[in-house]
């Protein structure tokens, strides 16, 4: 952390140059006067830079990559900003492939690594479409540098490291923000909310991974337009969901997303959940979901693999408990009422971030193996253990046990089945019925055949 402040606070100690008539606030950082080395940039993101400006474009790491080297963190993605058009970019590599409606990038592929360069860009009100409320809708109107930046969304994201001197271009003082420790908007913060409602969940990420405070003006019109993340495609909520929680700091998010009244508009059958009336159930609902957020978070510091659909099952789990209860109190029996729900739950979910269909089979079969794992007795035993959706469906007990003490035995029983070796196994098993282990006489699909009719 020290190092973090020496290196901040040493952009200040000697004056940076000013850049006449490009607006009072243009610093040029020279090379000597910052942190940023070549080193801590990844070999695929130089490639791209230096081509770039080999063939006579400007070119520079901006966004995330500059802000996090400067906050001596690692960047786990670069982005690259020049005047080049994506034509121009994909003249100049072979494994350029142009992405985007709204804005149109250029993605350069190094086998799973992705640099994403994009040309510069205006933001002029003349050429973008926006809707009533004051939302962009499209805004490909190509700009220079200086415009480029202050159309970004806070003034540390919007820092240029130019490969050809190595000195850092700061247009919006975001240098004295990060030294600050503050995440501020670009611009009038409520202007630049309703143009992209993403920006509010853009700035509690950020805060909560970066640890930094978000600036009163930047914070305050937050909570009053909560309700336009509405107006977001559903899908592109989806990418920011995970990067909300799967960012190593998703139990703060999840206080803080609760905290500006942002939480509601991602998860409103959640939200309701945990506005229960009796307390004692809203405690369990609240416990449940900040167990599962810490473990993400321990996962993802120990670099362990965490999966999506998992936490999008406990969020949406005491829902599913709710709406089957609804059912059931309709006439329908549990197993009905549980699998109608299941598709109820999801169907409503993708109103606001909208499942992947493979997500949204993890998260199905995590739920209805919940009623499967009760029936350990005897050979059924091997098959809920065979199943490959089993260790999910184990974790997700687990945590649940955490919050309701009543599935405490099961999950102990669970815990020693598979601590256990063979001989073991078959005793637990002996002792709940058959422990022969089961030969299968029709393929798996088939004998789950009767969940699978109930689910729509
Ligand atoms: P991360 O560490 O999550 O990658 P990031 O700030 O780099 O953080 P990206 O989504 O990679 O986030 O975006 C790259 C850059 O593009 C940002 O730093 C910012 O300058 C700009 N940007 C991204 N989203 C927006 C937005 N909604 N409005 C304005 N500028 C944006
Ligand atoms: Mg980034």
């Amino acid at each position: 952390m020290s190092s973090i402040i020496k290196s901040v606070k040493s952009w200040f100690a000697s004056p940076a140059t000013e850049t006449p008539g490009a607006g009072t606030s243009t610093q040029i950082i020279t090379r000597d006067q910052h942190s940023i080395s070549r080193k801590d940039i990844s070999d695929n993101a130089l490639k791209v830079l230096y081509r770039l400006s080999n063939a006579g474009y400007e070119s520079f790491l901006v966004g995330g990559g500059v802000r996090d080297i400067l906050l001596g963190l690692h960047p786990k993605d670069f982005d690259i900003a020049t005047n080049a058009t994506p034509e121009q970019i994909k003249e100049l590599f072979r494994n350029c492939r142009i992405i985007g409606r709204r804005f149109r990038l250029a993605h350069i592929l190094f086998g799973r690594d992705v640099i994403e360069v994009a040309t510069f860009r205006a933001h002029c009100d003349d050429n973008i479409q926006q809707a009533k409320e004051g939302m962009i809708l499209r805004d490909n109107v190509y700009g220079d540098i200086e415009e480029d930046a202050i159309r970004r969304d806070f003034t540390i994201n919007a820092l240029y490291y130019n490969i050809k001197d190595f000195s850092v271009h700061d247009f919006c003082d975001g240098l004295a923000d990060l030294r600050k420790r503050q995440l501020r908007m670009i611009g009038d913060p409520e202007t630049r909310y309703r143009e992209d409602p993403v920006r509010m969940l853009r700035a509690v990420r950020l805060a909560c991974k970066l640890n930094l405070t978000i600036e009163p003006n930047t914070l305050k019109p937050v909570a009053e337009l909560s309700h336009f993340l509405e107006q977001v495609p559903a899908a592109r909520l989806w990418e920011e969901y995970r990067k909300l929680f799967l960012a190593g700091a998703a139990k703060l998010t999840f206080q803080k997303l609760r905290e500006y009244g942002l939480f509601h508009a991602l998860f409103p059958a959640t939200d309701r959940a945990l506005k229960h009336d009796d307390e004692t159930q809203t405690q369990a609902i609240e416990q449940l979901v900040l167990d599962a957020l810490e473990n993400t978070d321990t996962r993802i510091a120990s670099e362990q693999t965490v999966n999506p659909a998992f936490l999008m099952a406990v969020m949406l789990w005491q829902p599913l408990l709710e709406s089957t209860e609804a059912l059931q109190q309709k006439g329908n029996n549990f197993n009905d009422a549980f699998f109608k729900s299941m598709a109820r739950v999801l169907n409503a979910q993708n109103q606001h971030i909208s499942i992947p269909r493979r997500y949204a089979l993890v998260i199905r079969d995590i739920w209805s193996m919940q009623l499967r794992l009760p029936a350990y007795h005897g050979k059924k035993a091997w098959s809920i253990f065979e199943h490959p959706r089993f260790r999910a469906a184990y974790d997700f007990l687990l945590l649940r046990s955490q919050s309701d003490p009543r599935q405490k035995e099961l999950a102990d029983w669970w815990t020693k089945f598979q601590e256990a070796d063979a001989s073991d196994r078959r005793q637990m098993l002996q002792k709940t019925g058959s422990g022969k282990k089961r030969k299968r006489r029709k393929p798996r699909n088939q004998k789950r055949q009767p969940a699978n009719k109930n689910k729509h």
